[in-house]
């Protein structure tokens, strides 16, 4: 038991994580096939480059307008893109697993 345990933090998101879902699907469009795409290589290039973005968290209520602001942010938007790219890059070189 925890003061916290009667509360219900299901409406609390990481927003940035639908952010690097998002680039991630669209650079790995233009990454060669050879890429490893298992579950685990693209888990590991989600874990790596949400580590490397700012989290947005939220409570859900309010969401919307924070999650079309981050985007609108350059500076964000930058981060987002270079965190994938670089995490793709990391698992790319680097695969959990070895290469079979
Ligand atoms: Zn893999």
């Amino acid at each position: 038991m925890t003061a916290l345990d009667q509360y219900d933090f299901e409406n609390l998101k990481n927003e940035s994580e639908t952010h690097v879902f998002n680039e991630l699907a669209a650079q790995l469009e233009a990454v060669p096939q050879e890429v490893c795409r298992c579950n685990d290589c693209i888990g590991d290039m989600a874990a790596i480059a949400l580590n490397r973005v700012v989290p947005k968290y939220r409570w859900s209520l309010l969401g919307g307008l924070y999650t079309a602001s981050a985007m609108n942010d350059e500076k964000y938007r930058t981060s987002v893109e270079k965190a994938v790219r670089e995490a793709i890059a990391i698992v790319r070189n680097n695969p959990s697993h070895d290469q079979t």
